[in-house]
């Protein structure tokens, strides 16, 4: 049964950060945008990078100069029209005797990417000696450390909240958002595409969207959006899966992030302070099979524990000590070489010309540079459609919880009596000016400002709030992709009893329904647990807190 069509000037697919943030550039210049995304905004790869908005001073190595300088300008504009979601991040690159990077060759790395850098906002690189790497890392391993490299970049804590911002910026420029809607079709005549199939998965109805342009942003799904053409083209990408563990802070943690060179085969990886717990990755793999099965092996999770051990040998890290772990699949584009490593992470557009005119595919790239991506790909589908356009405005367009100073928001914030002031300083990071508008909720009903969570300070207005303006629909979407309390030590499992209240007594949720988003809210998180010891509850949490104090018997 096919439902009613809508009609637009660009339909994208994938909600991912490259979706949302064609669809924002793309309905900011005035045309009809229809975003169709199959599960929920973020569900993919954007949410399992490592999180950063960075230069790459590892593609230096493979001489990528524009890829580099396009990313340290896009890290600038980052920094100023998302400064509440993305931050700066110093990093540290021990230094160590007998390493295949030497000092000289760091150095010179440094210096070039300060020179790319130029006219930025962030201080340039310096070397320091071992006694202060030791200050700042105090559990490195000493032996054979010569000093380090000090230098910034910065981080996206929770790139889900910068996925969701495009939407909403998409979403209030006029933009149609249909999250769980599947693309399984694209449908062409005389090969001109004509727009998509897709089915709604909650009312398993199939609709038609008829679209004068498509973008295929389905990150590693993109061959499969593919798939029905007509006359297939050939597959574009080859993608890698990376996999990054989460750990609690060890006794010696670096206070800022170290990006290191591995012992076993000198890859860097990247050790990084994430909101108060650790994030290490990543690994570089081929990876042909569904996106959606992608996990890590136990070797991939061995081999991070090995170095940050090697690394940080007093820690006396094991399995047992890890939160968690989460695996992603690169969107690279086709090769036959094994190593990974050396594949471009620049991104490329395809025009389908061939097959179906207006049909557009993106074929890799990097979180960093989404909003350069979606600028390049806006101005090829309006060089295609008819009609005046404005020009392209995000590259100082601040993103909606940016549109006003933090700090005068922050002080907004004080003058309302129900909003606790230990909500203050999370609903900012997390929302920026937005939480304005959580306040204003709170003040129509006092109940909402009530905290349903002691351990990570959610409040019940975050919940209405993501469900009202933010296109949530599951209890997974509200606390892993949302309000960001499920990716804390315990995966939001102490958010669960307050969350299903709230969501009974002010979403409609019956007992079904509640019963039904739990199992299926424990079946998501039980992946990021996969394959590590269980720990019972009560002890898991001592853990957590105790975990700088914890005797170590026997390891
Ligand atoms: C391990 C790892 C670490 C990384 N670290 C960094 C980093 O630190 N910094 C950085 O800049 N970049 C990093 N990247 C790269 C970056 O994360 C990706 O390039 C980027 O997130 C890709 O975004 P996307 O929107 O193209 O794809 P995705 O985020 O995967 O979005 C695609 C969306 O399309 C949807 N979709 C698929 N099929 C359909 C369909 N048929 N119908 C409707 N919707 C569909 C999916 O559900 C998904 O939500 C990393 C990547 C990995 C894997």
């Amino acid at each position: 049964m096919s439902g009613q069509e809508a009609s637009f000037d660009l339909l994208v697919i994938g909600g991912g950060i490259n979706g949302c943030g064609i669809a924002r550039d793309a309905a900011a210049r005035g045309l009809r945008v229809g975003l169709v995304e199959q599960a929920d905004l973020c569900h993919g790869t954007s949410r399992w990078s490592s999180r950063l908005i960075h230069g790459g001073l590892r593609y230096l190595e493979h001489q990528e100069f524009r890829l580099v300088r396009e990313s340290l300008r896009e890290r600038e504009t980052l920094l100023w029209t998302a400064p509440h979601l993305v931050h700066p991040l110093p990093l540290l690159v021990p230094l160590y005797q007998g390493a295949r990077r030497g000092r000289w060759l760091i150095r010179a790395g440094l210096t070039v990417y300060d020179l790319l850098s130029l006219r930025k906002s962030l201080p340039p690189h310096r070397l320091l000696s071992s006694a202060d790497a030791l200050r700042l890392a105090p559990g490195l391993k000493p032996e054979g450390l010569a000093g380090a490299g000090y230098y910034f970049d910065a981080q996206a804590v929770f790139p889900e909240r910068l996925v969701v911002e495009n939407a909403v910026a998409a979403a209030r420029s006029g933009a149609e958002i249909l999250t769980r809607h599947r693309v399984e079709r694209i449908l062409v005549r005389e090969r001109r595409v004509q727009g998509v199939e897709c089915l709604d998965l909650r009312g398993q109805r199939r609709v038609r969207l008829a679209a004068a342009a498509v973008v295929n942003a389905a990150g590693p799904w993109v061959d499969r959006v593919l798939a029905g053409l007509d006359r297939d083209p050939p597959d574009m990408l080859g993608g890698s899966k990376g996999t990054h563990i989460v750990l609690p802070r060890f006794p010696g943690a670096p206070l800022f992030a170290c990006y290191a060179e591995a012992r076993s085969d000198g890859r860097p990886y990247f050790i990084i302070p994430w909101q108060g717990l650790l994030l290490v990755g990543t690994t570089d793999i081929r990876y042909r099979g569904d996106p959606d099965d992608a996990s890590a092996d136990p070797a991939e999770i061995d081999y991070l524990l090995a170095e940050t051990r090697a690394l940080f040998p007093a820690a006396r890290l094991g399995r047992e000590d890890i939160l968690f772990h989460y695996t992603g699949v690169r969107p690279l584009p086709a090769g036959d070489g094994e190593d990974m490593g050396e594949v471009s992470r620049r991104h490329w557009l395809r025009h389908h010309g061939r097959e179906a005119r207006g049909l557009y595919s993106v074929i890799g790239g990097k979180l960093t540079t989404y909003r350069s991506l979606a600028e390049e790909v806006v101005d090829r589908v309006c060089s295609r459609l008819r009609g005046a356009r404005r020009p392209c405005m995000t590259r100082r367009l601040p993103l909606p919880g940016a549109n006003r100073d933090l700090l005068d928001v922050a002080a907004e914030l004080a003058a309302y009596p129900d909003l606790p002031a230990t909500a203050r300083p999370r609903l900012l990071g997390l929302y920026g000016a937005r939480a304005i508008e959580l306040a204003r909720l709170i003040e129509t009903e006092p109940r909402l400002g009530h905290c349903i969570d002691e351990r990570s300070g959610l409040l019940a207005a975050e919940l209405l709030f993501a469900t009202d303006t933010e296109f949530a629909g599951s209890l997974a979407d509200l606390l892993l992709r949302r309000c960001m309390v499920g990716l804390g030590p315990d995966l939001g499992r102490s958010a669960l009893p307050g969350s299903l209240q709230v969501a009974g007594e002010f979403l409609g949720w019956d007992q079904e329904r509640q019963e039904r988003e739990r199992a299926d809210y424990l079946a998501e998180i039980g992946r990021l647990r996969s394959g590590l010891p269980d720990v019972p509850a009560v002890q898991w949490r001592q853990s957590i807190s105790a975990n700088s104090s914890r005797p170590r018997p026997g390891r």
